[in-house]
């Protein structure tokens, strides 16, 4: 069956169709600037150039019928017709305590989607009109939600309630709820197979490390821990947000600068992170580390920062697991960066984790970076988000 996987945000939306019997990828791409000028579809057949469209797209519906169209077009499409769409995976990213798994798209499915809303204001409701958008334009065709939360809802009490006033989860449902699931439940996965065991005899963490980053504590298969929150503000400090800060640090800076709630919160989320510690050099590692070698001192306190927090985290997952069998590296600065993993790991020494150079020089694949006489497997495994919605939908429609 082919499946159409679909990720909307509130100006961008990504797809992927995939053939779930061969896992393959038949095309893929993005749309840009909806709803505003300028706005473009990159359209990818498998095996063949990029292809790239001005379009005119003032609403996620034309955005998605110029999907449609470049998929089924004569000339580059990969399928004849719409017929040929099996299922459309949505990824949603708040699916509050309500949703533990995916699930199939309905009426009250969508209802439950929009009372998360105010739990992720500036996604769920893109991800909604989107959803509202294929239904239009595909009427007929089953359609899933497959939820950035869901995997960590087996967190256990102790590890998603914060240490506020109890009436603020039970009135309000203020607690962590993690995000990136479906990398971690793919990832984590994908590293018990890679390594020869069975998911349910292991420990493992997993560390999604991209723009935006995160870590789980994965036991015998279930998420009991993970560094995001409530939002994706909390825990690590990522490309421009700033991660754990004490809150009181926000009210002292948002009265040294005279800035409200809204100004303080964009500060946290946008300016800060790498990008901010750098000083505004720049949020991508590649940048940060050359500008380290040229002796930039703010970029190597960023990478310092990063990679410190990183620690403090696998540490703490350590110690919440009561041990560790595997540490797993996803995400376009985990997949990548041998140096961030190599500084990363070296405080690990005291657990018998030991780096391999030659394996963590590897790119661009499943790859064991641990010595072979290192206590704990530190493995590299490239997340796959398409593929993990793609086989949610299929269960779900099968
Ligand atoms: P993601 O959000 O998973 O797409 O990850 C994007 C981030 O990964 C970028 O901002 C970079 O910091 C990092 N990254 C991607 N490729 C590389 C690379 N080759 N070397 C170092 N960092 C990389």
């Amino acid at each position: 069956m082919n499946i159409l996987v679909i990720n909307c945000g509130s100006s961008s939306l990504k797809f992927q169709l995939i053939d779930s019997d061969s896992e393959s990828v038949l095309a893929k791409g993005l749309c840009e600037r909806i709803g505003i000028d300028g706005s473009r579809l990159v359209y990818q057949p498998a095996g063949k150039d990029k292809l790239t469209f001005e379009i005119p797209m003032p609403t996620h519906k034309q955005a998605i019928s110029a999907v449609l169209d470049a998929l089924t077009d004569k000339g580059h499409g990969v399928i004849e017709s719409l017929s040929e769409v099996g299922a459309v995976g949505h990824r949603v990213v708040h699916g509050g305590e309500k949703y533990a798994s995916s699930v199939l798209l309905n009426d009250d499915v969508i209802a439950a989607i929009e009372e998360c809303n105010d739990l992720a204001p500036l996604h769920n409701p893109a991800n909604l009109i989107g959803i509202r958008a294929c239904m239009e334009l595909m009427p007929g065709t089953p359609m899933t939600a497959v939820f950035d939360t869901a995997f960590h809802q087996t967190m256990p009490k102790e590890a998603y309630l914060y240490g506020l006033p109890y009436r603020m989860y039970e009135d309000y449902k203020v607690r962590k709820y993690g995000f990136h699931g479906t990398s971690h439940s793919f990832v984590s996965k994908r590293t018990a197979e890679f390594l020869g065991k069975n998911i349910e005899d292991m420990k493992i963490i997993v560390c999604h490390l991209g723009n935006g980053a995160s870590i789980s504590a994965v036991l015998h298969g279930k998420s009991v821990d993970t560094s995001m929150g409530l939002t994706p503000l909390e825990g690590l400090v990522m490309g421009t947000r700033c991660g754990d800060v004490d809150p009181s640090a926000l009210e002292f800076i948002a009265k040294k600068e005279d800035l409200n709630f809204a100004q303080v919160m964009n500060l946290c989320n946008k300016e800060s992170g790498v990008y901010g510690l750098s000083g505004g050099l720049s949020s991508d590692f590649r940048d940060l580390e050359s500008a380290a070698n040229e002796g930039n001192a703010a970029a190597k306190t960023a990478i310092d920062v990063f990679c410190y927090r990183v620690l403090k985290y696998i540490g703490s997952y350590i110690a919440a697991m009561n041990g560790v069998d595997a540490i797993a590296f996803t995400a376009g600065l985990g997949e990548n960066d041998g140096a961030v993993r190599k500084q990363i790991c070296a405080n690990l020494a005291y657990m018998g984790i030991a780096i391999d150079d030659a394996q963590n020089a590897k790119r661009g694949e499943e790859v064991l970076i641990s010595t072979p006489d290192s206590k704990v497997a530190v493995v590299v495994i490239p997340t796959n988000e398409e593929l993990a919605i793609a086989r949610e939908t299929l269960k779900l429609v099968k």
